[in-house]
């Protein structure tokens, strides 16, 4: 699309900005309150990335948290089009004094057929009118601001630094939207980012703690995001309507937000759509009410509405509109389980989803065993038929693609309502972190039939071939010779992310190494302590790392220093190929590979 590439430079924020208002310092005398005015005001950040990042440095938005979310769709299933009135409200809170603050939102995109086609009607902030404007991210960091007038601040690429046909030195400002997968993964690298960013200047400044409101009316088509990988995620077109499933940055091509993972407001969905069609978001449904035929509705229209009490991260915002079939159980713990599939699925193939769907609450409780209680009120499943190339762990309610659900992958997307929804990657260079516990998750369900299949898991026997498969397949990890060693899982390029082993099956073995190394009992205890204690919120590297240090049974300064070390090669180290000597070189007792503990039981 024409202009896409094009720079758009900011004409509204301006750094520095002091409130205007003759007089402040003499009112201040008399009003204490009003010598809070009188201190510096800027424009927020347009990123919550670190400096030097090159995984999606263009998400995320700072001067403020993110609270609660109301999304009110106006949404025509049969034209696929957002009408007026469909809006988003955001109610946030300043860190700051912010003369202006920004939103991430994909309007439109070089992806014609199947990327968003949308546009911004009006913006209100406390419901004032106010300006806004889109302008392109900037790396984070740059001493020059975000602003920066080099056009070499506002490139894409995979790396740091960029490189690119002009060798540009700088880090990226951005990852590449590539087209499609069979395009090589440097393709875009030193080409121009987008303008996703939507800087939103409101009509007053808006204090430093106080709680305000961004109302976004917007209407067209809603799409998807071509990746890092050329894969796509975002809003796919389902057979009279949509089908949402969005990680790591696809939600800002069907709403405005602020699109990281450490923002997680608490959601209500209120959506009109086309009669007869079924609305599928987080949390709970609260209520179904017919509309009779408008205007815009000339075969009338239904509103749903569903309420997420939980905080929500951004890639796990759930909101499917279309032909399903929903289904509600109530477990005897209270726990709400949905049902959801697309009745354009062959009966015979939504029989056979059925029956593993069916088995969520059986599942919810065997990974309960090792996560704690389930973090929320309610579960459920979606599978949709659009071919989206991943399934995903949208919070409470899982995304299955391509009209097909299998008990593996339901394994490992469930656990993901622990690890990634509840507790969140503090970014997305710890992806790792929660993709490893999935997998585990899986690890869990081969060793548990292997368990069923030798006496159940209240007979020794059983228990003995748990153990012995979960030994089994960190072994079979251990001795692979595959690219995995040599990408460090904390390190990854935005176009392996999510199609490594290293994101996945490298840290799913650390994990059950760290389960030899600390005893059964003490990483149970680990993973229930790091839910109770950052449930809700999102955890850093070295907080997660902290959680299973203070469960190591030897606690001296060698045992703690080896552990720190045995973290360093598992997550944080690029091995060159070949495995054997290049790969971690502390596994656990009973495993392959050199012991973390010595002949006597200490750490040497
Ligand atoms: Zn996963």
């Amino acid at each position: 699309m024409a202009g896409r590439w094009r720079r758009i430079t900011v004409t509204t924020a301006s750094a520095g900005l002091i409130l205007p208002g003759a007089g402040l310092a003499a009112q201040a005398h008399a009003n204490p309150a009003a010598s809070y005015l009188s201190v510096h005001c800027s424009a927020g950040a347009h990123t919550l990335a670190a400096p030097g990042s090159h995984l999606y440095p263009d998400t995320g938005n700072g001067g403020y948290t993110s609270l609660h979310t109301l999304v009110h769709l106006v949404y025509d299933a049969n034209a696929n089009q957002f009408l007026p009135g469909n809006r988003v409200v955001l109610t946030d809170r300043a860190t700051q004094c912010l003369t202006s603050f920004s939103l991430d939102f994909e309007r439109k995109s070089a992806n014609t057929r199947a990327g968003p086609d949308m546009s911004v009607q009006s913006v209100a902030v406390n419901g004032r009118p106010a300006r806004f404007t889109f302008v392109q991210p900037t790396y984070p960091g740059d001493p020059h601001g975000q602003n920066d007038p080099n056009p070499a601040a506002h490139e894409a690429s995979q790396t740091n630094p960029v490189g690119g046909p002009h060798h540009n030195p700088l880090p990226p400002a951005c990852s590449p939207a590539l087209r499609n997968i069979s395009v090589p993964a440097d393709a875009l690298d030193g080409t121009q980012c987008p303008a996703n960013k939507l800087v939103i200047t409101p009509s007053a400044p808006v204090r430093s703690g106080s709680v305000f409101t961004v109302t976004v009316s917007y209407t067209g088509r809603p799409g998807v995001h071509n990746d890092g990988d050329g894969t796509t995620e975002g809003w796919f077109r389902a057979p009279d309507g949509g089908f949402v499933t969005t990680e790591p940055v696809g939600s800002e091509d069907w709403m405005p937000l602020n699109d990281y993972p450490t923002a997680k407001p608490t959601y209500d969905f209120s959506d009109t759509v086309t009669a007869g069609r079924t609305v599928l978001a987080n949390g709970v449904l609260v209520s179904v009410k017919r509309n009779p035929a408008s205007g815009e509705f000339p075969g009338g229209s239904v509103t749903w509405n569903w309420h997420s009490p939980a905080p929500v991260a951004s890639y796990l915002v759930e909101d499917s509109v279309g032909n399903y079939h929903l289904t509600e159980r109530v477990a005897d713990n209270g726990t709400k389980f949905y049902e959801a599939q697309d009745t354009a699925i062959p009966a015979k193939q939504r029989h056979k989803n059925q029956a593993i769907m069916n088995l969520q609450q059986n599942i919810t409780e065997f990974e309960s065993q090792f996560n704690g209680t389930y973090p929320f009120t309610s579960d459920g499943v979606i599978v949709g038929t659009p071919r989206a190339s991943f399934e995903e762990e949208m919070q409470t309610m899982i995304t299955f693609a391509g009209g097909f659900i299998d008990t593996d992958v339901l394994y490992h997307e469930n656990m993901h309502q622990w690890w990634g929804d509840n507790v969140t990657e503090s970014g997305y260079n710890m992806t790792f972190f929660k993709e490893g516990l999935a997998t585990v998750a899986e690890f869990l369900y081969h060793a548990r039939l292997a368990e069923n299949k030798a006496g159940g898991p209240y007979s020794p026997k059983g228990q003995a071939a748990f153990q012995a498969s979960l030994v089994k397949q960190f072994n079979q990890i251990y001795a692979g010779k595959s690219r995995f060693w040599t990408v460090a899982p904390s390190n990854p390029e935005p176009a392996g992310l999510f199609s490594g082993a290293s994101t996945y099956d490298r840290p799913g073995a650390a994990y059950l190494a760290l389960r030899q190394i600390l005893g059964h009992g003490n990483f149970t205890q680990a993973l229930q302590q790091i839910q109770r204690t950052y449930g809700g919120s999102h955890i850093t590297e070295p907080e997660f790392e902290a959680g299973f240090t203070q469960w190591l049974p030897v606690q001296t300064s060698t045992c703690r220093a080896r552990l720190s070390q045995f973290f360093t090669q598992w997550f944080d180290t690029a091995y060159p190929a070949g495995g054997g000597r290049n790969r971690p070189q502390i596994t656990g007792p009973g495993l392959d590979g050199p012991d973390f503990y010595n002949a006597s039981g200490g750490c040497s």
